[in-house]
C-alpha cells in the first residue's frame, strides 16, 4: 500500500514538474499587458456592447468606428480617420521607428440578424442588424490588446511602433482590400489578426480565394409575339451564359465553387427582355485556381452574347486572396493561448450555450473552451473567404480564433448574435485580447523571430506582386456618405 502510495506520489511530482517545465518563463511585459487588459475591462465590455447594439452593417459603421477611434484618442494614440476613401476606416497609431506592428479590428454587423441577448430567438429590431460574426468583440479586442503594447512603449519598455487598423465592410466590398491598395500596410513588420470562433485556436487555416462580379447582357426590346425578328433577347444571352458556365463545372476542379443569382430577367412574357444581369461569385482554395476559372467565364460571356446576338459587359466588384498561413507566428500565439490556458465558463454560461443548441437542432455540448494543439494546415480551406486574405499578401499575417459562440449552431444567425452580446462573447474578446497582446511582445522582443515570420511570408509569396481584384476608382459607398 505503502509503495503504491509513494509511486504515485513520485508519478504525480514527475507530471507537475513536466508541467511546470512547460510553462514559460516568467515575462513582465506579458503580466503587463494581461493587466492592462484586465483593468479596462468594464470599458471594454461597454464598447462591445454598444457595438452589439448599434449593429452597423458594411460602410455605414459611423457610431461603431467613432466609438473606436476617440476611446484610442483617449488613450494617447495618434487617429487618422477616413482613410482609403472609406470615411469608417482608420488608422490608431503610437510609437515611432521599427518595429512597426499592425492589429486588425473589425465592426461591421451583418443585415436582417437583429437578435437580443437571449438563448432563444427574438429581434431586438424588426429588420434590423446584428453581430452574427461576433464583430463587435473582434474591434474592441484588437484595440485592447494595442493600448496594452502602447503603454509597454510609452513606458520604455518596447521599442517600436503599434497600429490599430480599424477595416470596415468585411462582410461586404471589404474595406482592407481598398486599404491594402492604398499602401496602408507596407511597412509593417508583422500584422496580427483574430476572429471570433466556436474553439481557441491558433491560425493554421486558410480560406478560399474568390472573384465577385456582374454580367449585363444587352438586346433589342420587340414585342415578342408581333416582330419577334425585330428583338435580340438579352435573356437569351443570359441563358446562353449560365448554360456555358454549368458545363464549365464539369472541367474544373472540385475544389472550385461557382455561385450566381440572376438580378435582372426581363418584365414580361411579351417584350423581348432588353436587358439581363447576373451576380456570380467564383471560389478556389487558391487565388490563381480562381484566375484559371474567371479567365473561362469571361470568354463564356462573350460566346453568350454571340449567341443571343446582344452585347456583354463584365465588372469586377470586389475578390478576396486566400489566407497566406504563417505557421511561425502561428506557433508563437500557440505558446501564449497553452500559457493563458482555457476559457471556464459559469453554469448560466453553459446553459445558455445549451439552449441554444437545442433550439438550433445541434447537438447540445455547451461551450468548448479548451486549447487545441496546433493542428496542420487543410490543403483546401473549406468555408468562406474573407479580405484578411489581401493582407496576407502584403504583410505576414499572425492569427488567431476564440471561442464566443456556441458550437455546431448556425454562424452569421442569430444564435452567434446572442452569445456577442453577453459574458460568453465579452469573456471571449478579453482572452483574444491579452493572447494578442502577449504575441505581440514576442515580437517585439525578439527580432530572429520577426525574422523568421519574415521568411516565411517570403518563400510562400515567392515574389508574387500583389493585384487586389477591385476595380480602379474609390471604393462604393452608400448614399448619403
Ligand atoms: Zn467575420
Amino acid at each position: 500500500m505503502k509503495a503504491i502510495h509513494y509511486l504515485l506520489t513520485l508519478l504525480l511530482l514527475g507530471s507537475v514538474t513536466a508541467l511546470a517545465q512547460k510553462k514559460e518563463k516568467p515575462n513582465p511585459n506579458k503580466d503587463a499587458v494581461i493587466k492592462s487588459v484586465e483593468v479596462k475591462r468594464t470599458d471594454l465590455t461597454g464598447m462591445s456592447d454598444k457595438i452589439w447594439a448599434y449593429a452597423e452593417t458594411a460602410l455605414k459603421e459611423k457610431q461603431s468606428s467613432k466609438l473606436l477611434a476617440d476611446y484610442a484618442e483617449a488613450q494617447g494614440f495618434k487617429v487618422d480617420r477616413g482613410v482609403a476613401g472609406l470615411p469608417t476606416a482608420f488608422i490608431a497609431s503610437y510609437g515611432t521607428g521599427k518595429p512597426v506592428i499592425g492589429i486588425l479590428g473589425e465592426y461591421d454587423a451583418l443585415p436582417g440578424i437583429s437578435q437580443k441577448a437571449l438563448p432563444t430567438k427574438e429581434p431586438l429590431a424588426l429588420g434590423g442588424g446584428g453581430h452574427g460574426c461576433g464583430h463587435n468583440l473582434f474591434g474592441v479586442a484588437s484595440l485592447a490588446a494595442a493600448i496594452s503594447i502602447k503603454e509597454l512603449i510609452q513606458q520604455g519598455k518596447l521599442k517600436g511602433t503599434i497600429r490599430f487598423y480599424g477595416t470596415p465592410a468585411e462582410e461586404a466590398v471589404g474595406g482592407k482590400i481598398y486599404m491594402a491598395r492604398a499602401g496602408l500596410f507596407n511597412d509593417l513588420d508583422v500584422c496580427l489578426d483574430w476572429h471570433p470562433g466556436t474553439e481557441i485556436q491558433s491560425g493554421t487555416q486558410s480560406s478560399k480565394a474568390m472573384v465577385d462580379f456582374i454580367v449585363e447582357f444587352k438586346g433589342k426590346a420587340a414585342h415578342a409575339a408581333g416582330d419577334p425578328w425585330n428583338g435580340r433577347s438579352a435573356v437569351d444571352g443570359l441563358e446562353a451564359f449560365t448554360d456555358g458556365v454549368n458545363m464549365l463545372r464539369e472541367h474544373v476542379r472540385p475544389t472550385v465553387r461557382m455561385h450566381y443569382a440572376i438580378l435582372a430577367g426581363g418584365d414580361v412574357p411579351n417584350v423581348v427582355p432588353e436587358y439581363a444581369k447576373i451576380w456570380m461569385w467564383v471560389r478556389d482554395s487558391k487565388r490563381d485556381g480562381v484566375q484559371t476559372v474567371f479567365d473561362r467565364v469571361q470568354e463564356i460571356a462573350k460566346g453568350a452574347a454571340i449567341i443571343a446576338g446582344v452585347e456583354s459587359k463584365l465588372s469586377v466588384i470586389s475578390g478576396n486572396y486566400e489566407i497566406m498561413v504563417n505557421h511561425v507566428g502561428a506557433e508563437a500565439v500557440q505558446k501564449n493561448i497553452e500559457q493563458l490556458g482555457p476559457i471556464t465558463y459559469t453554469d448560466e454560461e453553459q446553459s445558455f450555450a445549451k439552449e441554444i443548441q437545442e433550439t438550433s437542432g445541434a447537438p447540445v455540448i455547451g461551450l468548448d473552451g479548451k486549447i487545441y494543439p496546433m493542428i496542420p494546415t487543410d490543403e483546401d480551406p473549406s468555408g468562406g473567404s474573407t479580405d484578411t486574405g489581401d493582407i496576407s499578401w502584403v504583410v505576414p499575417t499572425v492569427r488567431l480564433r476564440v471561442t464566443t459562440g456556441a458550437k455546431g449552431a448556425p454562424w452569421h444567425s442569430w444564435a452567434e448574435v446572442a452569445c456577442a452580446g453577453m459574458s460568453i462573447g465579452h469573456k471571449g474578446m478579453v482572452y483574444a485580447a491579452k493572447a494578442l497582446a502577449m504575441t505581440m511582445v514576442d515580437l517585439y522582443e525578439q527580432e530572429p523571430l520577426r525574422k523568421a515570420v519574415r521568411d516565411e511570408f517570403e518563400k510562400t509569396r515567392n515574389g508574387h506582386v500583389f493585384k487586389p481584384y477591385i476595380p480602379e476608382g474609390p471604393p462604393p459607398l452608400p448614399e448619403g456618405n
